[in-house]
């Protein structure tokens, strides 16, 4: 990057730098229910980490702490997956370690007490909600996403990139920007997008992956949460609320995993009506996931925050505590008392 970010300061990134140089072992965590930014920086660190020249090679181990550990299905063409190991091998108090994408300890799953005893904690992440844990913090809110500040890690480290480090952080950088079509999509995103096409690597079968291909039953699943969605016009102080379900029977019956709601959200947002818009996953173990986002009206990162979760202003998410209908009533009335602040 040409720019270094803004919050971090140099004498953190010579740190972290300097941490992960005289490691013997080196623990990656990203955050549970990974995303492309989340899995692709971590994959993208992993492989600079294997590909620095003259040292002894650390031992690297990637993971992040889902039970059971499962790779989203659309993220398994990244390289690297086979680097990956499940939670239950994860060093209990790693020697250094690092976490991608996650703005609180409770991001990490099953590996928030490995986090809690590492001898260097080195935090990766450009969530506003950022809790500021850690022992290093490299946070920046600015940063379009987690990718941009691991490719200022490889490059501080002295790693050129190859096309599957460039695989990762350019996953991470189309998934956090939507395609470069959100608002932080700077001119410094596209120089860097520049430099990770400039592999080889192909965009296409990058957004093929990410965006383009589903299994046959996910077009029923889809169906029946838009057949649900709720348009309140009159909620969020009078912005617009629009909301729906995806339940464990809609998935089942199509045969997909959780992770296959997650597009659901992109969708229900184009409603015109509505600031806010909403989708509540059902997780398999029956707790509701909530995605959430914002036009700008109103700031959903602060509502997710108030109730357990977290996020961006315009993108945000928290576990609800009970059913759906509680937990959208939750939400409504986080947005009604944010908007009457607002009056
Ligand atoms: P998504 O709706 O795509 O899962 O997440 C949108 C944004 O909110 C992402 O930046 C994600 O990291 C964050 N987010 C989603 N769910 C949670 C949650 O339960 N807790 C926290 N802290 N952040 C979340
Ligand atoms: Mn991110």
């Amino acid at each position: 990057m040409t720019a270094a970010p803004s919050l971090a300061i140099d004498a953190d990134w010579a740190r972290a730098v300097k941490a992960l140089d005289g490691a013997s072992e080196i623990c990656l965590a990203c955050h549970i229910r990974p995303d492309g930014d989340a899995l692709g920086s971590m994959l993208a660190v992993a492989h600079a980490l294997h590909a620095r020249s003259g040292r002894i090679r650390p031992r690297v181990i990637a993971s992040f702490g889902d039970t059971p550990f499962e790779i989203p299905a659309i993220l398994r063409f990244l390289p690297g997956i086979e680097l990956l190991s499940p939670p239950e091998a994860y060093p209990e108090r790693p020697e250094v370690m690092v976490t991608f994408d996650a703005g609180s300890p409770d991001r990490l799953g099953l590996l928030q007490d490995s986090a809690s005893r590492a001898g260097e904690l080195i935090v990766l992440d450009h969530h506003a909600s950022n809790t500021g844990f850690g022992t290093v913090q490299l946070v920046d809110p600015a940063a379009a996403a987690t990718a941009v500040l691991a490719a200022e890690l490889i490059g501080r480290l002295g790693v050129g990139l190859s096309a599957d480090i460039a695989m990762g952080l350019y996953a991470g950088l189309v998934t956090d920007t939507g395609s470069f079509r959100y608002s932080p999509t700077s001119p410094q995103v596209h120089e860097l997008a520049a430099r990770l096409l400039a592999t080889g690597i192909d965009p296409g079968a990058v957004a093929h992956e990410l965006w383009d291909r589903a299994p046959f039953g996910y077009l029923g699943m889809l169906s029946a949460a838009l057949g649900r969605a709720v348009l309140e016009p009159g909620a969020a102080g009078g912005h617009g609320l629009v909301w729906t379900t995806v339940t464990r029977a809609d998935r089942a019956a199509c045969g997909l995993p959780v992770d296959a709601a997650e597009p659901v959200i992109d969708v229900v947002r184009r409603t015109d009506e509505a600031d806010i818009a909403v989708v509540l996953k059902e997780s398999d173990d029956g707790r509701w996931q909530v995605s959430a986002r914002s036009k700008g009206r109103l700031d959903v990162g602060r509502a997710c925050v108030a109730l357990g979760g977290g996020g961006h202003a315009r993108a945000a998410g928290f576990t609800g505590r009970g059913s759906a209908a509680e937990t959208i009533a939750a939400l409504r009335g986080q947005l009604e008392s944010q908007a009457a602040q607002r009056r």
